[in-house]
């Protein structure tokens, strides 16, 4: 059986900084967790990550190294919804009593949570719902006052730091969003993974279609042929891929139907608060229009 969670690969952890004793030790699962901790935690923190985001989040493999350094911090920040199983491992691993394990999808309200009992029938990786919440700038905001909420228990002597980081990050995102809407309402994508639900829903997208039939299940050709007559049908635009995915399926799509076929990240590149922001303006730049506030500028 192919299942795309066989291809398991690396983690690796990558600090931020290096940790001053008065800063609080942080380990984020996924970089975008990472990058909403940084921009509540700021220097205060001191941060790290397990995930590369250039890897399948659903099938990473914990080093030894990972769980090291996860024995010395104060805090885990876990994706949860199933999409870190590998979360636990890295806890379990670190054998450290003190950590505080955050599984930061208790503030979000999940999408496609399967009805009914699950089986592998229903795909691979999403039996609790769709994990890939952080896709939704909105979620960003309650990830953000979650994280301030954590951080301050832990540290009680910034807890107004932390707060306010927390409000000037939702401002940031409040600021930004008409732009981001702007581009990207009303857009019409394949996807390759059930990745983007969270961000179609916010700016009323449509998902035309997955090049997996099942999350986490790779397609065969009927379905190919399918999707290819939905596209000539339907005149889809774009359809996109994370890096980690096989490319063949998007080409071949692409030789068949002429469809416009794009690498999207669905994680931002670097554990800083910008770069959670700027991934939205990529996003916009892959499946939205021009830039309102574009100056004719060549890019
Ligand atoms: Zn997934």
């Amino acid at each position: 059986m192919k299942f795309l969670m066989s291809l398991l690969v690396a983690g690796v952890l990558f600090g931020v900084g290096s940790a001053s004793a008065d800063q609080l030790r942080v380990v984020a699962a996924t970089n975008d967790l990472a990058a909403i901790a940084d921009a509540v935690g700021k220097d205060l923190i001191d941060l790290e990550v397990v995930a590369r985001p250039d890897r399948d989040p659903h099938a990473i493999e914990v080093r030894p190294s990972t769980m090291r350094k996860t024995s010395k911090a104060d805090i885990y920040l876990a994706v949860g919804l199933s999409l870190d199983m590998w979360s636990p491992e890295v806890v379990r691993g670190s054998r450290n009593r003190d950590l505080v394990f955050v599984d930061c999808s208790v503030v979000i309200s999940p999408l496609e949570i399967p009805a009914g009992k699950v089986d592998a029938s229903m795909g691979d990786v999403h039996p609790e719902g769709n994990p890939h919440y952080w896709l939704d700038p909105e979620n960003g905001i309650l990830l953000a006052h979650l994280v301030a909420g954590q951080f301050a228990t832990l540290d009680p002597g910034n807890s107004d730091a932390f707060f306010m980081n927390a409000g000037e990050f939702e401002k940031e995102i409040r600021r930004r969003m008409p732009l981001w809407d702007a581009r990207l309402r009303g857009q019409v994508f394949l996807e390759f993974h059930q990745s983007w639900v969270y961000l179609a829903q916010r700016f009323d997208m449509k998902i035309a279609g997955q090049i997996e039939p099942l999350p986490g299940i790779p397609p065969s050709a009927r379905h190919l042929a399918r999707l290819s007559e939905l596209i000539q049908e339907t005149n889809i635009p774009i359809a996109v891929r994370d890096h980690f995915h096989n490319e063949s399926p998007l080409e071949f799509l692409e030789r068949e139907t002429g469809i416009k076929t794009a690498v999207l990240p669905s994680a931002c590149k670097e554990p800083i608060a910008e770069s959670y922001l700027s991934h939205f303006d990529e996003v916009a730049d892959v499946l939205g229009g021009e830039s309102p506030s574009a100056n004719g500028d060549s890019k």
